[in-house]
Parts: structure tokens; sequence; C-alpha cells
């Protein structure tokens, strides 16, 4: 059996992995294959029957094309570098090329020990390994760039955490697995050849258009920037919290990568943070734009010497692209806050919008109110109904204020309309830009907790949801509701390993 890979990281960038052989599953079991993504990497595996995709994605039987390695990387972890990291419990298996000539990589994540696994067990559970299939399908559909996983299978073998848990093997889909902290293993030892041959391949797996330009480096690094304003300003609108932005786990392709501890708001606070290691809020909601800034000064700073000649000249250049990011972050979340205010932007307005916006999330945040629900019943107030909307807040009286600014800032975009034509235009902008069902964290953990338990029905029937996420679940409608507070009270994650 053949996949068709390459392997364009393993052949060009030799020194930066090791080679790899996943440990025996003894008793493979399929528990999550997602077609349409196999379909879009035009894999051949249309008629394989589910006990042999068991047997491939386990690591059992691979496909004779793959040439499994295991990347090498360092990072900044909760700010305190790291110098060696690497796939501890992942393995390249190799690169699709699908028709449109972009490049996937397929990797292992559970799939046992590699030379980088340090003392760890290169093992991985059910559960984390399913959380990462609901959190890439949501996001995925939601438009946000992600990692995506392939295939989920249960490997038969306990491994040990807190007590024993059902092992698994996730196959991740990536645009590619380099990261920030890829380049700070060859930076950090002063492997400059090293971080521009890195640089070299990842311009031209990931801004192809660049190559050959005079400095391609600046460029890309500014590219990389904006990639990431983008992506932080999506993760804010759905109310995503990574969790655990370390330099390792922030994708140079702009994809959300690594699910471990990450969680979604209910009741708006920007300090929101669930991880149980994230003692300091790090990571909070709120601060997940100054953190990519920060992981990608940590990026700037491996690149200097490939900026410019002049040590003055570069440090020069890559503040300018720190700035920059901050900018274009801004400007994208406003984008993003307009839509699911249903707003038209216009110069003229953009600052008095931002205003409104600020002031909409300072009324979620004083009273906590559900981010989801709020927006999809401010959804329903466009049409005429904020009964719904209301019963979300104690005091409707900052709220009923609000509204009247909001009606009145919507009547600018519509005097070139008809009164309905103005009112479904607005429902629609609304409807596309604010999901009705997320991965809510009961959800999830309620989903996961049966999988463990050998049923998968809650985790396939939250998936189907999470895949439309802007109707509502007919017959699953309580996927749409918030946690109850005790449950949101103590929610914390773990980093799943
Ligand atoms: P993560 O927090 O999953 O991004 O992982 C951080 C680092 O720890 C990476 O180098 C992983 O490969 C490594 N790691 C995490 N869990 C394990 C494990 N069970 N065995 C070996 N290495 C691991
Ligand atoms: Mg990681």
């Amino acid at each position: 059996m053949r996949l068709g890979f390459n392997h364009s990281y393993a052949q060009e960038l030799p020194g930066f992995h090791a080679p790899a052989t996943p440990a025996h599953a003894p008793a493979p079991k399929l528990l999550f294959w997602n077609l349409e993504l196999s379909e879009q990497l035009e894999l051949p595996l249309r008629e394989t029957p589910p006990i042999e995709l068991a047997q491939i994605f386990s690591g059992n039987s691979l496909p004779d094309d793959a040439n499994p390695i295991a990347q090498v990387y360092a990072g900044h972890q909760f700010g305190h570098f790291s110098p060696q990291l690497g796939d501890g419990r992942a393995l390249l298996l190799g690169e699709k090329r699908t028709l449109d000539g972009q490049l996937y990589d397929l990797a292992f994540k559970g799939s046992g020990r590699t030379a980088f696994s340090r003392s760890g067990d290169g093992k991985a559970a059910v559960g984390p390994m399913l959380r990462e299939v609901l959190i890439g399908e949501f996001l995925h559909a939601m438009g946000i760039p992600t990692t995506r996983a392939l295939a989920v299978v249960a490997t038969g073998e306990n491994i040990w955490r807190e007590g024993p848990l059902p092992g698994a093997v996730l196959t991740r889909v990536a645009s590619s697995h380099l990261r920030v902290g890829t380049f700070e293993f060859f930076a950090l030892r002063g492997q400059q050849e090293k971080v521009k041959t890195l640089a070299l391949y990842a311009i031209k797996r990931h801004a192809p258009q660049l190559e050959g330009i005079e400095n391609p480096f600046l460029a890309f690094l500014r590219l990389v920037a904006q990639r990431q304003a983008a992506l932080i300003a999506q993760w804010l609108c759905v109310g995503f919290v990574h969790g655990v932005m370390n330099t390792d786990n922030m994708a140079l392709s702009g994809e959300s990568i690594d699910f471990g501890p990450c969680a979604f708001l209910e009741g708006y606070d920007p300090g929101a943070v669930f991880s149980s290691i994230d003692h300091g809020g790090r990571y909070a909601y709120g601060n997940q734009a100054s953190m990519a800034r920060w992981n990608l000064a940590r990026l700037c700073e491996t690149l200097l010497p490939l900026l410019s000649p002049d040590p003055e000249l570069a440090v020069e250049l890559a503040n300018e692209v720190l700035e920059e990011f901050g900018t274009a972050h801004d400007e994208f979340l406003l984008q993003g806050m307009q839509a699911k205010l249903g707003l038209v932007p216009h110069k003229s307005t953009d600052s008095s919008d931002a205003e409104l916006v600020n002031d909409w999330l300072l009324l979620l945040q004083t009273q906590a109110i559900d981010w989801t629900s709020a927006f999809r019943f401010l959804g329903k107030a466009s049409q005429g109904d904020a009964s719904h909307l209301r019963t979300l807040f104690k005091d409707i009286r900052p709220l009923e204020e609000w509204l009247n600014r909001w009606h009145s800032r919507c009547a600018q975009d519509d005097c070139d309309r008809p009164h309905q034509e103005a009112l479904d235009r607005r429902a629609r902008r609304m409807q596309r830009a604010n999901p009705v069902v997320i991965p809510r964290n009961h959800r999830v953990e309620e989903a996961l907790t049966a999988a463990t338990l050998g049923d998968l029905t809650p985790f396939n029937t939250l998936l189907a949801a999470l895949r439309n996420p802007f109707a509502i679940p007919h017959g699953d409608e309580h996927l749409t509701d918030p946690a109850p507070a005790e449950f949101s009270a103590g929610y914390r994650t773990f980093c799943g390993t």
C-alpha cells in the first residue's frame, strides 16, 4: 500500500530529525475516520475497510512509502527556554501533495517513544486524541486555519497517567509542523546556516511567491506575523482559549495546533484561564495576542542575522514587523467583531464601531454573559426579537441603552435599501459570523469521558453538530446550552500528556 508520500522535510533538512518507529498496537480499533479529509488529500483509501485503516493508522502496517521521522525542536514554555524538545510522542510519516500543489504533513501523535521522548512514554490517551478531532473539525467548520485529524485509532493498550487510560494514536494533518521552536533549536545553538536552510524551506512551503526575491526573509517574517494576527483574532471571535501557546506550539503556517488544555469561553471574561498549570494566567483569553507577539519576537531573534548584515538595522526591521503585528491584529479583530455585530465596515465609522464593540464587551463582562449565546441572541434582536437576549441579563437597563446605539449604527448601513432587505442582509451576516454550537467545555468532557469508557455516541453526536455550527442541531438542542454554573466554576484542563 502506497499513499503517494513526498519526503521534502526528511530529504532537504538532514540534521533536523531522527528516524522513528511506531510502537506496536496490540488490538487496534478505528474510533474516527475523516472521509472528507482523506478525499481532499486524494488518499487512495475510499474502499479500505475500517479494520485495515486501523492497522495502517495505528502504525502496525505502515504504507510502503512512509518514512517515519521525529522532528527536532526547542521552545519557550511558559516563558522559560527548553533547548531540547522535539517530537517526543509524534512522528512524521510523510507529506502528501494535493492537485492544487499544496503539501500536507501526515503525522502520528501517541505512537510511542522517539529519540526526543526524554522521560515520557511517547503515548497518548483516547480522550485527548478525540479532543483534537472535535476542536480541529469545529475550527475548520468556522473557517479558522487549523490542523485536522484524519484518524484516531485506539491501540488496545492501557497507558498510565493518574490511573490507567486506553491509549490511542492520532493521525494529524497539517500544512507543516514547522514551529517557532524549530528555528529556536538551531539559532540558540549558534547554527545560523541551519536557520537559513530552514527559513528557505519554510518559504518554499508556505510562501513560494517570495522565492527568489532579494530579501525573502523579512517578507516571510511579515507574512507569518500577519497570519498569526489574523488567527488570534479569529480565536478571540469564537471564544477560543488555546491554553498553551508555547513557542513549540506556534506553527509558522498560521494554523491552530495542539489542543491539549484548550477551552471555550462561557461567561465573557478577558482573564479566563482554564489550564491547571497556567497559574499566572499567561495564556488567558485576553492575553493571546500579546503572547503571539511575544512568540513572534522569539522568531524574530532567530532570524535577525538574515534580515540584515547590520545588527542595528536588523533589530529595527524586526521591531517594525512586531509593530505591524499589533496594528494588523487590532484591524482583524475589529473586522471580526463588526461582522459579529452585523455591521458593515466603513473607514468613517471604524473608530466609533470600536467604541461600540468595547462597550458591548464591557456589558458582557460586567454581567458575565455567555459569549456564544450573547451574539446568537443579538442576531435574533436584529430581526426584531430581543426577548432571548434580555433573558441573559440580570440588569437590562445598560443593555437597552447599548441596543439603542447599535440600532442607530445599523440604520446607517441600511439607508440605501428597503427595510426588509436590510434586515435580512444583516441577519445573514450575523448568522455566518456567530455559531450556534461550539465545543462547550462540559459537552466535550462528557463526550470524551463516554468515549474513554467505550461509548462513542455522545462524541459522534457532538462532532456532527460541530461540523455544522451555524445550525441548531435538531434533537440535540441541549448542545447549545451553556454549562451549569457549578461546572464552569471548577473547570480545569490538563495538558493531556
Ligand atoms: P505538548 O505540551 O504536547 O506540546 O508537548 C511538549 C513536549 O513534550 C513535546 O516535545 C512533546 O513531544 C513532549 N511530550 C509530551 N507528552 C509526551 C509523552 N507522553 N511522551 C514523550 N514526550 C512527550
Ligand atoms: Mg506541542
